[in-house]
């Protein structure tokens, strides 16, 4: 190995290659050249798999016939690489010809080859390809060979994952099919759609490819979003002029420089001229200079890298203000992707053509996935891997049951999904017919609905036939979309609202609980565990004067309606309960000694923490209700981010862990004559709520638009058959098989129809 080009060079040179290439065919060729110079072997290849074909694909070669890219097809197992590809692990051989898997191809000459070195490569558990480097005479690979291998082959993974899902990598046998990508299913529901990228101001990554329409206007557009550049410029130079060293302000010159420099706009109109809008053209222009930039080894030529993208943003924040999308822009069925969706750009969409979200970043309780599933809005989050620019413009399938994205959809997987959806709005408009009857099983046991609210639009009239009460009013979400903490008197007017509307109904509302994934703008908390930090009632007992204000607002808002309940999320400890009570009896005194007599509301306790579930008895002794997070209930008992996409498939409510400590809880509660209710998401999957109806629970409480459903399995299914239920599902040992338990059951009621839709 050479010494003098380190090893961690190479490979960052190569991921950064193939990473901002636009053209993945290239980046490939590129890569495996480096590859072979810094291993300083004859050979490097690169075989992909083609699902459809499910074989191997000579894709890309250095040293092997170039002729034989494209020819060469192995089956998996086939060969030493179809060894590799079926193993999933290196194959490191000195005498390559004498192994008993090798196999001749004559199209690439490959007898001249006595070593090889092949490693597989993988996403997400799924093997997309292997990557090979040979050579001539007799050589074994040291490790450090093949760790370098394996490392290449992993950080290529996640790049290929991305260009075979878009068609950016365009293989040799087959047109680009379909793609799916997975992330973490934030709000339930399908759709086929249209994508439009919502591109955050001024990220270069971001900008989506578009044709323009009218070259001449884009290059115009261009000039003018140039000159406007250079004016700024020139103004900021102006007034520093007397305040930093002449160093500095000769930055300021460069930059001058760098814009009237006709090359760059020269190349960007080029661009234009070749087939890209305005932006895409500038990003595409800026990426290419930047990464020359960087790579060349000069400090000075380096640091100018950075200032030709702060210009490129520059430029672009000023291309991207003229291109306001108008609500006559959107298609018909829109399908809005973002790297985050603020419930801003949320409301720029008219309500009819949205349908569907997809953000990369967020999760399930993001406050656009909460919004989302206020609005019935099926939405998929945390999909990481989705490479927004390439994306603009693309027909989509979106399933919210499953968190799932499927890109250029085959006629027949749109054909499938197109009698689903026609299936679900036939079920809606059958179950509308009994959501004024009672939520009660066929042998009279009732079971309380209530649902779980946070904005203003959750206040819908017709709800308040059909339930319980607020069972979870999320406080935190009218914090998030404020731009600062709301004062006492612009909560008390929000609580009132909420209180009103479902008046003479109970409205628990819960304290303040951010942190974990649920930031407020204007008081970021950055922490590298946040769900096991800063979150929830520890920041509020923090910030006394945040939760003072807080109850004092919802008690005032109570007044003379008598319906407030209060929650306090996240606790621990017992005598964070102690705080939180001492503070709202404080609360209480100081509003009568202004003249505000308010009467001490039920409080509540949510059990999340793990914690909490062997804290009972004292927990008991201090509050009036329980009510359990089970969202949060399974990330603590799982060890399972409930947000991260790469462990998404092990988070499941229904894990027999869970429903043992859910089960636990409810009978506790009863010894301790407690009422206990579920907030959390499993409480709006109806399998899920049967086996809390059997499990004992007092009350369920869920997003609006899963109540339909709930109601109509409550109705069809007795008390005696749930507990049954109950007693069967805690007896096995997987959520596979709680799963199929449940999906069993449920057929054999006829109430499959009920369940989300499964693979
Ligand atoms: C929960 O954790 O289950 C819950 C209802 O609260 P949140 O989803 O807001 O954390
Ligand atoms: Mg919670």
């Amino acid at each position: 190995m050479e010494s003098k080009t380190p090893m961690l060079e190479v490979l960052r040179r190569v991921i950064q290659e193939v990473n901002g290439a636009r053209n993945l065919d290239a980046a490939l060729a590129t890569m495996v050249r480096r590859i072979r110079k810094a291993m300083r072997t004859d050979v490097c290849s690169f075989y992909l798999y083609d699902a459809e074909i499910e074989a191997l694909v000579l894709m890309e070669t250095i040293g092997l016939h170039s002729q034989a890219v494209g020819q060469v097809t192995l089956r998996v197992g086939e060969g030493l690489v179809g060894l590799v590809a079926e193993r999933e692990e290196p194959l490191n051989l000195e005498d390559a010809p004498s192994h008993p898997r090798f196999r001749y191809f004559e199209a690439t000459g490959e007898e001249r080859y006595s070593s090889f070195l092949g490693v597989p490569i993988i996403h997400q558990r799924r093997m997309l390809g292997v990557l090979v480097v040979q050579q001539a005479e007799k050589r074994r690979y040291d490790e450090e060979d093949e760790a370098f291998l394996i490392t290449m082959g992993a950080q290529l993974a996640g790049v290929l994952a991305h260009a075979l899902a878009t068609g950016s990598l365009s293989k040799p046998t087959l047109p680009g099919g379909q793609a799916m990508f997975t992330g973490v299913p934030a709000s339930p529901g399908m759709a086929i759609g249209e994508v439009v990228v919502v591109a955050p101001l001024a990220d270069l990554d971001s900008v989506p490819d578009l044709i323009p329409t009218d070259v001449e206007h884009e290059i115009a557009r261009l000039k003018e979003a140039i000159e406007c550049v250079r004016e700024e410029i020139r103004a900021a130079g102006e007034r520093l002029a007397n305040r930093i060293s002449a160093q500095e302000l000769a930055l300021f010159e460069v930059y001058q420089q760098m814009l009237s420099e006709a090359a760059l706009s020269q190349e960007v109109e080029k661009r234009i001229r070749e087939g890209q809008w305005a932006p895409g053209a500038l990003a595409d222009v800026v990426r290419r200079h930047v990464q020359y930039l960087e790579r060349v080894d000069d400090d000075y030529l380096r640091e100018r890298a950075a200032d030709v993208r702060d210009l490129g943003r520059r430029v672009l924040a000023h291309l991207q203000e003229e291109t306001p999308q108008t609500p006559a822009n959107f298609p018909e069925s829109t399908i809005l992707v973002g790297d985050e969706i603020s419930v801003a750009t949320l409301g720029e969409v008219p309500r009819e053509r949205l349908a569907g979200l997809v953000s990369l970043r967020g999760s399930s309780t993001s406050h656009v996935a909460i919004v989302a599933r206020a609005m019935g809005i099926p939405t998929v989050s945390g999909m990481v891997d989705l490479p927004l620019p390439r994306l603009s413009g693309a027909e989509v399938v979106l399933d919210g049951h499953r968190g799932r994205l499927f890109v250029r959809p085959s006629d027949e997987l749109k054909a499938r999904y197109g009698s689903l959806i026609a299936e679900e709005i036939a079920l809606t408009e059958v179950l509308e017919h009994e959501q004024d009857l009672p939520s009660e099983t066929p042998d009279g046991h009732v079971m309380p609905l209530m649902v779980n609210t946070g904005l203003a639009i959750d206040t819908a009239v017709s709800l308040k036939k059909r339930i319980s009460g607020v069972g979870l009013y999320r406080t935190e979400v009218p914090f998030m979309i404020a731009e600062r903490f709301p004062s006492e008197q612009e909560q008390a007017r929000l609580y009132r609202d909420q209180l009103e509307s479902f008046a003479p109904l109970p409205v628990v509302m819960r304290t303040l609980d951010i942190g974990g994934d649920k930031d407020l703008p204007y008081f970021p908390i950055e922490e590298a565990n946040p769900f096991l930090g800063w979150r929830g009632i520890r920041v509020t007992l923090d910030h006394p004067e945040v939760l003072m204000v807080q109850l004092r607002a919802m008690l005032r808002a109570a007044q003379g309606l008598d319906n407030l309940q209060i929650l306090l999320p996240m606790v621990t400890n017992v005598d964070e309960v102690d705080d939180a009570l001492r503070l709202l009896d404080r609360a209480i005194r100081e509003l009568g000694e202004e003249g505000v007599v308010s009467p001490r509301p039920r409080v509540g306790v949510m059990l999340e923490v793990p914690a909490t579930l062997y804290q009972l008895d004292a927990l008991a002794e201090r509050v009036d209700f329980f009510s359990v997070g089970s969202n949060d209930l399974t990330q603590y008992l799982l060890a399972v981010d409930r947000n991260n996409p790469r462990v998404a498939s092990l988070y499941d409510s229904c894990h027999p862990a869970v429903l043992c400590a859910m089960a636990r809880l409810a009978e506790e509660s009863r010894r301790l004559k407690k009422p206990i209710s579920v907030c959390g998401e499993l409480a709006g999957d109806p399998a899920g709520a049967l086996l809390l109806m059997g499990m004992g629970f007092d009350s369920l409480s869920m997003n609006a638009p899963s109540l339909p459903r709930v109601r109509a399995a409550i109705r069809r299914v007795s008390i005696d058959a749930a507990k049954a239920l109950v007693q069967e599902t805690l007896a096995l040992n997987t959520p596979v098989a709680v799963r199929s338990h449940l999906f069993g059951r449920l057929s054999e009621w006829q109430l499959a129809h009920l369940l989300p839709p499964r693979d």
